[in-house]
C-alpha cells in the first residue's frame, strides 16, 4: 500500500511520523507525497496549542471528499490530538477509521493492516507502559539524524497538555541509545539531534528535582556520544533551565562535538507568572544559569520560548520579559499568543488579556528579535566560521547552505568537492536579514 504520513507540531512527531514511516516500509508498504495516490492517510497531530488541533481537524475533515470518491482509502489519526480525543474524533469525523494515542504509535501498521481485512473502525489510546519499542526506526539515510531519548513529561506547566496527552516522563538506556546512535553514524550520519520534552532530565527517572550539582545523567550520555568516531555535531532540544547544574555545564563545554547552542525555554521574565505558569525558577535564576553557561562556553547562542498573555499577565509583567529577551540577547525565539488548552490547570484561569492585547505584546517582541538578530548577524560579517553543509539552498540552487555550530545559517556557492554532511570553514562576506553569505576558505 502507498502510505501518505502528515505530520503536525514539534520536532518530536516529526520523529515519530519518521519512525512510523520506517515500520511501514520495513513491511513492505511504500511512503507517497501524494495524498491523492495514497491508499492510507495518516495524521500525526499536536494538542499544544489550539491552531494546531483546527488545522489537523481541517484538513481531516476536507479528506472526506477523497473518501467519497475512494471508499477503500483509510484514514488514521494518531499523536497527541488523538491521545486527547480519542473516541470523540471517530464521532466528529465519521470518514475516519482509526485513532492511535500518543503510546500506541508503534501499532500504525498493525492498525492499517487491521482496517484493510476487517473494515471495523477503532480507537486504541491506552498509554505505554513502558518504552516502546519503535524508537529506533529511521527513514532514508542523509547526514543528519533525530534520536527520542526520552518521551512525555513530569513537570505539570500549568498551560501545559504534555503530561496528560504524552504521559510520564520515560528515559530509554544508555545502551539502546548509543546503539542506535553507531548504527546512524555507520550509515553516514553526521549530526545527531537528541530529543524529548526535557532532555536534561533524561535518566532522572522521572524525579522532578534537579539532580545535586555533581550529578547529570544527561552529562554522561552526551560525553559517551562525543567519544562516537564518525560523529561531528551533536544538538539536543529542549532542555529545561533548572537541569544545567555544574556536572552538566563542564560537560557541555568539554564536549566538543556539542553545539554551541541552546534552546532554553523562558515563557516569561515576571516571578508572578512563572509561578502561575508552574515554572519552577525565578528570572533570576534563569539569568544565573545563563551567565553561568556563558562564562563556561562564551560563544553559546541562545533561542527560547516565550508566552505573552498568559491570565493575569499586566502590561509590568510583559515588561520584565522584554528587558529579560533583551538581557539575555536571544537569537532567536518562538513567542506564542497563550491560548487555553482543554485539560491544562490554566484553562480554568479566567482568560483576562485580550486577543488584540496578545498580538500587541506578539509583535513588539518580534519586533525587538529582528532588530536583535540583524544586529547580531551584521556583527558576523568578515569572521571566519565553520558549518556542516546541507546542502542545496532551497531558495537559490545556484547556492548550498550550512549551518554553524551556533545554529547560524551561512549560504555560500559550492566548488565541486562538496557534499551534505562535510564540515567546511567560510568566511562571512555578507549579512541577509536573517542568514548569512560566505565563501568557502
Ligand atoms: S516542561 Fe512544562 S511546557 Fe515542557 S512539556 Fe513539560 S509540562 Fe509541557
Amino acid at each position: 500500500m502507498k502510505i501518505y504520513i502528515k505530520t503536525y507540531g514539534c520536532q518530536m512527531n516529526e520523529r515519530d511520523s519518521e519512525a512510523v514511516g520506517a515500520l511501514f516500509t520495513a513491511s513492505g508498504h511504500t511512503l507517497t507525497d501524494n495524498e491523492n495516490s495514497a491508499d492510507v492517510l495518516l495524521f500525526n497531530t499536536c494538542s499544544v496549542r489550539d491552531a494546531a488541533e483546527r488545522k489537523a481537524k481541517g484538513k481531516i475533515g476536507y479528506m472526506k471528499k477523497l473518501k467519497l470518491r475512494r471508499p477503500e482509502l483509510i484514514i488514521g489519526v494518531m499523536g497527541c490530538m488523538a491521545q486527547r480525543l480519542g473516541e470523540q474524533l471517530l464521532a466528529e469525523l465519521p470518514h475516519l477509521d482509526f485513532v492511535l494515542g500518543t503510546g500506541q504509535i508503534h501499532q500504525a501498521v498493525d492498525a492499517v493492516e487491521k482496517i484493510a481485512a476487517e473494515r471495523k473502525r477503532f480507537s486504541n489510546t491506552i498509554e505505554a507502559p513502558e518504552e516502546i519499542d519503535m524508537l529506533g526506526a529511521h527513514g532514508s539515510n542523509s547526514w543528519s539524524a533525530q534520536i527520542a531519548i526520552t518521551r512525555g513529561c513530569n513537570r505539570f506547566c500549568s498551560y501545559c497538555i504534555v503530561p496528560y496527552v504524552r504521559g510520564r516522563e520515560m528515559s530509554r538506556s544508555l545502551d539502546s541509545i548509543m546503539d542506535e546512535a553507531k548504527m546512524l553514524v555507520d550509515s553516514g550520519v553526521k549530526e545527531l539531534l537528541l530529543l524529548g520534552q526535557n532532555v536534561a532530565a533524561y535518566g532522572l527517572n522521572g524525579d522532578i528535582r534537579p539532580p545535586a550539582s555533581g550529578y547529570s545523567p544527561f552529562a554522561e550520555l552526551l560525553e559517551a556520544l562525543n567519544e562516537l568516531p564518525g560523529l561531528e555535531r551533536i544538538r539536543y532540544t529542549s532542555p529545561y533551565v533548572s537541569y544545567f547544574n555544574d556536572r552538566l555545564i563542564a560537560a557541555l563545554a568539554k564536549c566538543s562535538k556539542v553545539c554551541h547552542n541552546i534552546h532554553l525555554p523562558l515563557q516569561s521574565g515576571s516571578d508572578r507568572i512563572l509561578k502561575a505558569m508552574n515554572r519552577q525558577y525565578t528570572a533570576d535564576s534563569y539569568r544565573e544559569k545563563v551567565a553561568q553557561l556563558r562564562e563556561a562556553i562564551p560563544d553559546l547562542t541562545f533561542s527560547t520560548d516565550v508566552i505573552v498573555g498568559f491570565p493575569g499577565e499586566e502590561e509590568s509583567d510583559f515588561l520584565l520579559t522584554r528587558e529579560l529577551m533583551e538581557e539575555v540577547g536571544f537569537e532567536q525565539a518562538f513567542i506564542f499568543k497563550y491560548s487555553p488548552r482543554p485539560g491544562a490547570k490554566s484553562a480554568l484561569l479566567a482568560n483576562t488579556v485580550s486577543e488584540e492585547e496578545k498580538l500587541r505584546r506578539n509583535n513588539i517582541l518580534l519586533d525587538d528579535l529582528e532588530r536583535r538578530i540583524g544586529k547580531r548577524i551584521a556583527g558576523l560579517v568578515g569572521s571566519e566560521q565553520e558549518i556542516l553543509c546541507e546542502g542545496v539552498s532551497a531558495r537559490n540552487s545556484a547556492r548550498w547552505t550550512g549551518r554553524t555550530g551556533t545554529n547560524f545559517v551561512v549560504h555560500f556557492e559550492p566548488d565541486t568537492t562538496v557534499k551534505p554532511g562535510d564540515i567546511r570553514k567560510v568566511k562571512v562576506t555578507r549579512a541577509g536579514s536573517v542568514s548569512l553569505f560566505g565563501e568557502l576558505i
